[in-house]
């Protein structure tokens, strides 16, 4: 497609990415404007990164870049750093089957590696701008902006699926999957990001394939995790996922929950948590990754820890930290969560306890844990799903936090006056509700 046929103009494109574009160029090497950074502008929307692909191998990249680092194992690539925005620098991915002539002709380099489920453990054998076509995932991913002739180079048909709006795999989608099975996610991240419908053949295989999604490891796991639910869409994909039996292999206790009772409370509670992280990140507000990944084990942990203080006679106190340890670990072996975001998480978690003691020093004390806020906002979803006394609790936290200095001593005083008075029959109620 020519210049005049299509709307991508260099100013489209950040000057980091032009940059690596036009040293490139000038240094002889093809290169290419590839995957979301030409899809999302030939879409009218504002790429998030720009990928570069080129013939150039990452040593030679490395030679015409001084802030070039080279990364991978299972994909080399090269990453051009300006500060804190990061060009993306690809060799041109060729066939496997150049692979088997190269050691029949008795090379030794082992350059690509299938796992015996057929996924590819490494894919660092380079080839032709048409063989890397063939090689990525997405007709809509494989399309190609020179910024030399100012042409988009389509080896896919992908601009025809950008027209229809579908999200179709290159190639035999089977196969494609067993390549690797994290397509299944992308396949359903691009639908609910680009708004589109995931062809047939595309979308058929994925629930007889969901199991590949076990051999995936829990690291990359943490990082889909972020994209798909950090990124403005969370209750679609959380959704989708569902419906395509994907949900167990990120969230395995939730997911048991939805499948056997999509109306339980654990579930209207992630959905609105989901909702809201959505809403935050359309307003441009700040999430973090320990919000959503708590609310998703909350309710497990309250379970877990029921059934240990009712089997073992454990305190309440001990029964907690034990379920939360559990169930952590447990979800651990999916997403593979960084400490950074697991001590948010616990102090979430903690917090949950500390909210209901509010005598004497405790609510000023609470007030001024640094996790505060996030506790805070976490009890009042769990207030909006289960209602009553914790709703009761999370509007009294919404009063003092903005109260002036003296209706928060009233506040307390009469917490405890009327705490005493309705002692004994509050407490019957409260064991009345948990039977
Ligand atoms: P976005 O960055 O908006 O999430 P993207 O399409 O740019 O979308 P990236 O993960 O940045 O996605 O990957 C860049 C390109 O690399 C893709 O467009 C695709 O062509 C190729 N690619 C990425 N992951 C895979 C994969 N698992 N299999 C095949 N090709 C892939
Ligand atoms: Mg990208």
């Amino acid at each position: 497609m020519s210049r005049d046929e299509h709307n991508i103009s260099r100013r489209d494109i950040s000057e980091n990415a032009l940059k690596v574009l036009y040293r490139l160029n000038k240094s002889g090497y093809d290169a290419y404007l590839v995957g979301g950074g030409v899809r999302d502008i030939l879409l009218g929307e504002h790429p998030k990164d720009f990928d570069i692909a080129t013939n150039a191998t990452p040593e030679q990249i490395k030679k015409l870049f001084r802030n070039c680092r080279l990364i991978g194992r299972r994909f080399r690539l090269a990453h051009i750093v300006f500060g804190r925005d990061i060009i993306e620098v690809a060799t041109f991915r060729g066939h496997h089957a150049n692979q088997d002539k190269a050691e029949k002709r008795g090379g030794k380099q082992h350059h690509s590696k299938q796992s015996e489920h057929g996924m590819l453990l490494r894919d660092n054998i380079y080839g032709s701008i048409e063989e890397d076509a063939e090689r990525r995932d997405f007709t809509i991913n494989a399309l190609y902006y020179s910024t030399r002739d100012f042409k988009v180079y389509d080896f896919a048909n992908g601009l025809e699926d950008i027209e229809r709006r579908k999200i179709r795999l290159i190639g035999d989608p089977e196969t494609r999957y067993r390549e690797d099975p994290v397509r299944m996610l992308r396949a359903i991240r691009f639908a609910t990001k680009l708004d589109m419908d995931i062809a047939k053949d595309t979308a058929k295989p994925i629930r007889e394939l969901a199991p590949l999604m076990a051999n995936i490891p829990a690291a990359r796991m943490f990082e889909e995790y972020m994209k798909l639910f950090l990124s403005g869409k969370a209750l679609a994909n959380f959704q989708l996922l569902a419906d395509f039996q994907l949900l167990e292999y990120l969230y395995p206790h939730i997911s048991k929950t939805y499948a056997d009772n999509p109306i339980d409370k654990s579930i209207d509670f992630v959905r609105q948590v989901l909702i809201n992280t959505d809403k935050r990140i359309n307003d441009g507000k700040r999430v973090t990754p320990a919000f959503l990944l708590a609310a998703v084990l909350w309710y497990e942990i309250e379970q877990q820890s029921q059934q240990l203080q009712k089997k073992s006679g454990m305190p309440p106190q001990d029964a907690f930290f034990v379920a939360m340890n559990q169930v952590l670990s447990e979800q651990q072996r999916s997403i593979a969560i960084p400490k950074r975001f697991q001590l948010p998480m616990k102090d979430i978690f903690a917090l949950q306890h500390r909210l209901t003691r509010r005598e004497g020093s405790r609510a000023f004390k609470t007030l001024e844990h640094p996790r505060f806020r996030a506790g805070y906002d976490f009890l009042l979803y769990r207030g909006m799903v289960e209602g009553g006394e914790l709703e009761e609790l999370a509007n009294w936290w919404t009063s003092f936090q903005d109260a002036s200095p003296d209706t928060k001593q009233q506040m307390i005083k009469s917490f405890k006056t009327s705490r005493k008075r309705r002692r004994s029959p509050r407490k019957r109620s409260q064991s009345a509700a948990k039977e």
